[in-house]
């Protein structure tokens, strides 16, 4: 801050913990500072122009927030008079108006507020056009039929009442008794594969919440960032929880979100991204569609809140959409003068970190630790893709380069259940960026299908010369439902549909991954993972359907109906004609859409094959998905589910094949506010049962190598570690914002070595991306402070990773495919094959982005399962069983291949 003496003076005493810098003075000053971020970075990159471009543009938009104070919300609002002019008289006098200034009506919206606003600098002078002007607004208000004409401007978007019982809006499907709840009237959508739902708000939609925002932290009333208390000044009563029941924390990372809004609104879009970033700097991970307890905190409780996540997404894709808008993420990620510590990356300290899981919580983890100077290794059980060598190795000057359609994605496998559980709601390509800017980092290396407890274990970690080791495994298995028959063929795990569905790449037009899904559908749960199974079930559905058909198509000609069909019983018979049939419908329905000019609309059809229900056991607003994230489930209705409420699943009745044919549920009563079981059944065909009961967290490593760790319920039990003191076990945390979450497992060694355990896996942080990532920002001081007390690290990096990349790497040794029904495996992976224990199960796949495509058809393995047959030296012996199209692109697998 050359220009800006004593600014440069108080970012010194800042860094150095002088005090003066908290609450207001603290945002104060960081409000000061931040604009010389923007221009230091505009100057480095070179891209003054198209900062200030964007700046212009972000604060032309000004014109319409003041249209809307003035005209819309003052003058209308609260107008009295009468309406000499109908309306179509004074919308044709205000085109005329806009036309003799010589604007385009292009942007109309933009142009009125122009011209209102222009009337207003000489209110007298103007008095009878701002009068007019005012009627305009005023019969806009009022009549439905007027309000056409401003249909999606911010100027008319008023705030609504929120009413907590009423968050959904849903009618039922027909009328009578019993039948299922849908969307409301109108609010359809037309879902076509799985491109990105969501387009998000527009620039001015947004500029419009960042100005209804009231900027609280002038007043320290930004509960947003910090909670809604009970009583503001009086901690000790601790946070307000809302009707729904839900505890009112703001957000779990305490971003600066008000003074993020407020550099928004003055165009300040780096500076506002380096706002946000001093408490988040895993932005990509959050924001819209994927987090909100910001907005339920917000100071407006009873009208909408203001729409945070939009804003925030908003401000990262502004300076993405930069030239050099990926580095500039970069760049803020390990330099960003606006934070008080870690502002910058540390030279490496000697210390080395194992970090098991590489989704939010890991990967938040991963990041920090780096920024402390420790080198750091990521691993995760499922396979990660690699990413194109130049990315790592040249800047990128357009996040276009980074973007794909979410459709025909490489699914990377970074990111834990962000990647392969959250649907295309939310854009992936955020997770992306996150692992670009963790992958460039010298210190570290990130390893995919490699497991904790399974290649590696803690002692191996200590033996490598980790200093410590941290748990973010996620959740571990799905919560059981007590049902019958509940493994039947047609019955799944909706997380197992989940990952089934993305990691092999299954929804693609180009994958051979055989996933099997009929409809009718039921999806048994309440949560944020019904939801989605339920709205990617119908989308799959569609597109399986598609596929089935047009392969069909395509053998039969190649080697007649007959002999396709030769080799399938009955039951597989039946189904193929069902898809056929289907596909058809779905090819008939396009035609259509084509000829038309319009997007198909395939929800009928769903619904004519049974559609896909929701069936939870009490009412949807005690469902998890309502009282956390309704707007969820808004978007997932508009997609044309039914919704079924009061139904407890009691078992699966079976067809003469052994499939499910339907699902037998008890009926449940609303009594008084509480569900409570009948004595009645209630049967509903069902060809597919998802059940999403929710998860436990992971604490399998416990139960493969019992006695490692302390367990509490069903959790790891938490612990404090006191400086130089031994650890002490706490009770669980009442929620996120709790001053001690206790991140550190029982473990302790002879050497002082601790295992944290964060994310999902904790009872605190359970269940949210932005918890997971808070859990690592909470941890990391704590693991920083445990490793002081070590013998002292160091070593040679180069050759600890040069090591560590011998030893975790999988590859083909060797490979015999003399037995035409067996092909024999040698894969090197020393850790594993010294791991190795008999009976013991490998998961084999090869990477998608090294699979070539043919005929629109792409030959990767998905992945198989194949138990392990012994060990030579450091390779495992695998023997697959040629039987299907998986397991016969084995025998093209050549020595090096990965
Ligand atoms: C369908 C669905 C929708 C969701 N929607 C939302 C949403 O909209 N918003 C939201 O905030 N949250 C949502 N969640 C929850 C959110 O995704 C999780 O809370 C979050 O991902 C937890 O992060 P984590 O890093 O703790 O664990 P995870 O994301 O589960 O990552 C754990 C990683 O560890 C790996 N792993 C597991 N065991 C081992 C081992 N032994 N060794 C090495 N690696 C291992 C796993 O492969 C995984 O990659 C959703 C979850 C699901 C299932
Ligand atoms: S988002 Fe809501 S709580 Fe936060 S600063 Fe704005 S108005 Fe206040």
């Amino acid at each position: 801050a050359e220009g800006d003496r004593s600014l440069a003076e108080g970012l010194r005493a800042y860094r150095s913990g002088g005090e003066g810098f908290e609450g207001v003075l603290g945002s104060d000053f960081l409000l000061s500072l931040a604009p010389w971020v923007e221009r230091f970075i505009g100057e480095v990159f070179a891209i003054e122009a198209e900062v200030r471009a964007l700046r212009e543009r972000t604060r032309s938009h000004e014109v319409v927030m003041a249209f809307k104070k003035h005209f819309v919300l003052r003058r209308a609002r609260r107008y009295r008079g009468g309406f000499p002019w109908s309306f179509a008289e004074l919308d044709q006098w205000l085109d005329q108006e806009v036309r003799r200034r010589g604007w385009s009506g292009e942007d109309r919206e933009w142009a009125i507020a122009r011209l209102g606003e222009g009337w207003l600098e000489e209110e007298a002078a103007h008095a009878e056009a701002i009068d007019r002007l005012t009627q305009w607004c005023g019969l806009i208000l009022q009549d439905p039929q007027a309000a056409l004409a401003v249909q999606g401007w911010s100027s008319f978007r008023l705030p609504q009442r929120v009413d907590p019982e009423a968050l959904v809006p849903l009618k039922r499907w027909e009328d009578r008794p019993g039948a299922p709840l849908v969307a409301a009237e109108g609010s359809l959508r037309c879902r076509d594969g799985f491109h990105l739902t969501d387009p998000r708000m527009d620039p001015r939609d947004v500029q419009s919440e960042v100005h209804y925002c009231l900027y609280c932290h002038a007043h320290e009333g930004d509960f947003c960032a910090k909670g809604f208390p009970e009583k503001k000044g009086v901690a000790e009563l601790g946070l307000k929880v809302d009707p729904l029941g839900v505890i009112l924390t703001g957000c779990p990372l305490e971003e600066r979100i008000s003074e993020m809004q407020v550099l928004k609104r003055d165009g300040w879009s780096i500076a506002a991204l380096a706002m946000a970033m001093v408490d988040n700097p895993m932005v990509p991970a959050t924001g819209h569609r994927i987090c909100n307890d910001c907005m339920k905190s917000c100071i407006y409780q009873k009208q909408d809140p203001v729409n945070i996540p939009q804003v925030e997404t908003r401000i990262l894709t502004d300076v993405l959409n930069l030239p050099w808008g990926v580095e500039i993420y970069a760049l803020l990620t390990r330099w960003n003068p606006l934070r008080r510590t870690q502002y910058l990356a540390q030279p490496y300290n000697g210390r080395k970190v194992l970090v098991a899981g590489m989704g939010p919580a890991g990967f938040t983890m991963a990041h920090h630790l780096l920024q402390e100077g420790c080198a750091v290794v990521g691993i995760d059980g499922l396979k990660i893709e690699p990413l194109p060598q130049p990315w790592l190795e040249q800047p990128i000057r357009d996040w276009s380069r980074l973007q794909e359609d979410l459709d025909d994605r490489i699914l990377l496998g970074f990111g834990g259940v962000a990647e392969y559980g959250i649907t295309v709601r939310w854009d992936k390509n955020f997770l992306k960026l996150i692992y670009l800017t963790l992958a460039r980092r010298p210190n570290f290396q990130m390893f995919g299908g490699v497991r904790l407890g399974g290649t590696v274990t803690v002692e191996d970690a200590w033996a490598l010369g980790f200093d410590h080791v941290c748990i973010a495994t996620g959740a571990g298995l799905p919560r059981m439902v007590p049902m019958g028959e509940s493994l039947a063929r047609g019955m799944r795990q909706a997380s197992d549909f989940l990952m089934a569905l993305q990691l092999t790449g299954a929804g693609k037009r180009s994958s051979l991954a055989n996933l099997q899904v009929r409809l009718p559908a039921v999806v048994i749960g309440g949560g944020l993972t019904a939801v989605d199974t339920a709205t990617e079930v119908q989308a799959y559905y569609v597109r399986q359907v598609e596929k089935v058909l047009a392969r069909y198509e395509r053998m039969a000609a190649r080697s007649g109906e007959e002999a396709l069909r030769a080799g399938l019983c009955a039951e597989d018979t039946e189904i193929l004609d069902e898809f056929l049939s289907h596909g058809r419908a779905v090819r008939a329905e396009r035609a259509r859409a084509a000829a038309e000019h319009e997007a198909p609309n395939f929800v009928p059809l769903i619904r004519s094959w049974g559609g896909v229900t929701l069936a939870y056991r009490k009412g949807m607003r005690q469902s998890p998905a309502y009282t956390r994230n309704h707007e969820e489930l808004i978007k997932a209705m508009e997609e044309g589910l039914y919704y079924r409420e009061g139904l407890e699943p009691l078992r699966a009745e079976l067809d003469r094949y052994g499939h499910v044919a339907q699902m037998v549920f008890r009926q449940m009563h609303e009594t008084e506010g509480r569900w409570l079981a009948s004595d009645q059944d209630w049967s509903m065909p069902a060809r597919a049962v998802f059940i999403a009961a929710g998860t436990v967290p992971n604490t399998l490593y416990e139960r493969e190598y019992p006695g490692t760790f302390q367990l509490d319920g069903d959790h790891f039990q938490t612990h404090v570690a006191h400086p130089r003191g031994p650890l002490q076990a706490v009770q669980v945390a009442e929620h996120c914002k709790a001053p001690e979450s206790g991140p550190f497992t029982s473990y302790t060694d002879h050497g002082g070595h601790r295992i944290s355990f964060i994310g999902d896996t904790h009872p605190v942080f359970h269940g949210s991306v932005v918890k997971a990532i808070a859990s690592a920002k909470a941890a990391y001081p704590q693991v920083m402070r445990s490793l002081q007390g070590l013998a002292d690290g160091g070593g040679d990096l180069a050759a600890f990773q040069q090591r560590l990349r011998h030893l975790l790497r999988a590859r083909v040794l060797r490979i015999d495919r003399g037995n035409p029904a067996v092909v024999e495996l040698w894969v090197e992976a020393p850790l594993a094959a010294r791991n190795f224990r008999p009976g013991q199960f490998f998961r084999l796949q090869t990477y998608e982005s090294h699979s070539a495509e043919r005929a629109g058809t792409r030959l990767q393995i998905p992945v198989l399962t194949v138990s392990g047959a012994g060990v030579e030296g450091d390779a495992v012996r695998l023997l697959v069983l040629q039987w299907g199209t998986g397991p016969r692109l084995v025998g093209r697998l050549e020595p090096g291949d990965p």
